[in-house]
């Protein structure tokens, strides 16, 4: 490529970078997702790395954030308050450390310590104290010149406007985090993209009385220029930050090596739902004071403190369609189908709605701007609606009032409990007249859980299904294997190999299935409880011919909704039709029942880990044929914490704080004996 286009090519990336900066520091109204912003930062690095010739002044590795707003006084930074490098993964730990190890020439054995801090997702201020009265209150702005909010920081009640300790320094500045929490954003939605953005807004508004009617909190964390200070390490500045008055993060702690360091980001990405406002990662900075004076700074970062950043989990897209599922129980769930957007590393398409009265609170229409959230393990849903960008022809979604797979009325169930109706619409259709709830149980019949058919999983259902090989769940006892030999993607091998799988499941434990034939509000835990009431597969087929349903209200833990759902299960001819050749087909053996004397009757287990050579499952099978009970939360309840390889550090300690008794597998399993 020619000079001249490679600069032009880098000047036009310059000039977009500083118009996004501009919106989101300046206007606190982003134009780009974050990872949008960070990928052209990216390129702009690179581009310098690869082309020496190229430079500007407001280039990501020449500068910070962005210049003052003229609505303020601009003042410098005495201590220029800069930004932080950022780690991503294992190996940019490593790497930090190596670098600060080289630079020191530290000896091998050397252990370096760390301050991790949660890294609030908020804007930074930096706070003026002259004989321990708060004079002067700055924004960070360009790192080098900020902006006089003193006014504004002034209306948050977390800065104390006046320290009286002998110890507090007599000239220093304290800087920290301004911040809002979650719940306070709920209410600045409409004005605000996020939380970040609705604390920068608000702390820089020309106006106080207009930042004072915002609930900004403040968090404090380190300090710029100060006069005389006889502390060495950062964990102990924290300590008197809080002595001072100050509010300091709980979540702060004092780590050495770079395995810990990873537990503690591991612990914390799952924490931080339960925190009631933002953090994007956690900080690392070299606790010596000594130490971290002699790595000093680089252009805008210091080289003593990483930003090891979490997974994000949400990003901004758009609604091209929002499309209604049908599901085994007949529920009706709208998708939406959204502009493809990367989410911590994964492509994300779908998001759930939930149901309808979802989309009617929160109003949410085809071509909307949408803010959509994809954490853990959880499906990707929206979680805002972009009002200010949504389009004017746009249209209220209207929900349909008839099944879209067979055109059935779709009901919602009075529930008895909330006295409520649900929230969920439900195709009215009974047992396997829609073709969609068909599928679905067929899906669920040879599921993991159900029968567990290696190999037949939801694409051969829906595959098989539009070639009409199966209707009811019943038909993959009778497969035309000869048809399936000849199909696309299948041969001898394949086809004697599902063969197998298929009759290889033909016996079955009553709890299986019970589970197996979809009856609505009938789980894993539901059917294990009827199967060992009913004890054998005849007793569950006479439920209906002999009318026991009441007897299975003697069932601990089986109320009316369950035993009405079994009711109509049994009413619906279709139904009957698959019982009875089921019956016919499969091997179901008798529920085996619970040992009631046991080495662990009366005891309670939690697990929490890995175990060695055993699955969860079987694990909890071992506790119940002992007769002990598997609880699922630490609680006074729980007599025992069973700990596997890599167990869940808050589970420990809240049960170390109840007194509970926690033991290894291995101690486990000489109870058993
Ligand atoms: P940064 O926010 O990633 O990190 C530095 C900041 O961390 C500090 O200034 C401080 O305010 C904060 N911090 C929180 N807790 C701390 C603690 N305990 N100790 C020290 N510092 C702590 O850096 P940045 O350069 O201001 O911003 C970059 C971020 O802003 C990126 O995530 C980027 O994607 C985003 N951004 C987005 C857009 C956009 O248009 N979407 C534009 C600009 C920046």
């Amino acid at each position: 490529m020619k000079i001249s286009k490679i600069e032009k090519e880098y000047l036009k990336k310059i000039k977009l970078y500083q118009k996004y900066n501009k919106y989101y520091y300046d206007k606190s109204d982003p134009k780009v997702t974050d990872s949008e912003y960070d990928n052209l930062k990216t390129e702009i690095v690179e581009l310098e790395n690869k082309y020496r010739f190229l430079k500007s002044n407001v280039s990501p590795s020449n500068s910070v954030g962005f210049s003052p707003s003229k609505n303020f006084k601009k003042v410098k930074h005495r201590i220029q308050m800069l930004s932080l490098s950022n780690a991503f993964n294992e190996e940019d730990l490593k790497n930090f450390e190596k670098k600060i190890r080289n630079f020191l020439s530290l000896k091998k054995n050397f252990k370096i310590e760390y301050s991790a801090e949660p890294k609030i997702d908020g804007i930074s201020a930096s706070l003026k104290y002259k004989d321990g009265k708060f004079v002067q209150g700055l924004s960070r702005g360009d790192g080098k010149e900020g902006e006089d909010i003193t006014e504004n920081l002034k209306t948050i009640g977390d800065i104390p406007k006046i320290i009286k300790y002998s110890d507090f320094p007599k000239e220093i500045d304290i800087r920290g985090e301004v911040y809002i929490q979650n719940d306070d954003f709920n209410n600045l939605r409409e004005k605000f993209a996020n939380p970040r953005n609705a604390a920068s807004g608000s702390l820089r508004q020309k106006n106080p009385s207009v930042t004072e009617k915002i609930p900004l909190k403040f968090i404090a964390y380190t300090f710029g220029f100060v006069d005389e200070m006889n502390i060495k390490i950062q964990t102990d500045f924290l300590k008197k930050l809080k002595e001072w008055g100050f509010k300091i993060n709980q979540y702060n702690r004092n780590i050495i090596g770079i395995e810990n360091l990873i537990k503690n980001h591991k612990f914390l990405e799952n924490e931080r739902k339960k925190i009631n406002f933002d953090i994007d990662g956690i900080v690392y900075k070299v606790n010596d004071f000594n130490l971290q004076k002699r790595l000093g700074y680089a252009t805008n970062a210091p080289r003593w403190a990483i930003a090891h950043k979490f997974s994000a989990n949400s990003s901004i897209s758009e609604i091209l369609n929002i499309e209604i599922q049908v599901g085994r129980t007949g529920a009706l769930t709208p998708v939406a189908k959204i502009k493809p957007v990367k989410i911590g590393g994964v492509t994300v398409s779908n998001a759930t709605l939930h149901n309808e009265d979802e989309i009617s609170r929160k109003d949410i229409r085809v071509s909307d701007t949408v803010t959509i959230e994809r954490a853990g393990d959880v499906i990707p849903h929206v979680i805002s609606v972009d009002l200010k960008k949504r389009k004017k022809s746009s249209k209220k979604f209207i929900f349909p009032i008839k099944c879209p797979s067979c055109g059935s009325p779709t009901i919602k169930d009075f529930n008895e409990t909330t006295k409520k109706k649900d929230a969920v619409r439900r195709c009215s259709s009974e047992g396997f007249e829609c073709d969609q709830i068909s599928k679905e149980r067929i899906k669920h019949f040879v599921s993991k859980e159900a029968l567990n058919i290696d190999g037949f999983g939801k694409k051969i259902v829906e595959n098989f299904w539009e070639l009409k090989l199966i209707k009811f769940p019943q038909d993959i006892f009778k497969l035309n294997y000869e048809k399936i030999k000849n199909l696309e993607g299948w041969g001898n091998l394949s086809t004697s190999n599902l063969k197998y799988a298929i009759d290889s499941k033909k016996k079955i434990p009553l709890d299986k299935f019970i589970y197996s034939l979809g009856i609505r509000h009938i789980g894993q835990e539901n059917a294990k409880l009827i199967a060992r009431h009913l004890k054998s597969a005849k007793n569950f087929f006479e439920l209906s011919s002999k009318i026991k349903f009441d007897e299975l209200s003697n069932i601990d833990g089986i109320g009316d909704t369950q035993i009405n759902s079994i009711i109509s299960f049994f009413r619906n001819k279709t139904n009957q039709e698959f019982l009875s050749e089921l019956e016919k087909i499969l091997d179901i053996t008798d529920s085996p029942q619970i040992n009631q004397s046991g080495s662990l009757k009366n005891k309670t287990f939690m697990f929490t880990g890995k175990f060695h050579n055993m699955s969860r499952a079987e694990a909890k099978s071992i506790i119940e044929e002992n007769s002990g009970k598997i609880i699922s939360n630490v609680n006074k309840k729980l007599d025992y914490l069973i700990i596997g390889e890599k167990p869940t550090i808050k589970k420990i300690n809240k049960a170390k704080d109840l007194k509970i008794k926690i033991i290894t597998q291995e101690e486990w399993l000489k109870m058993l004996n």
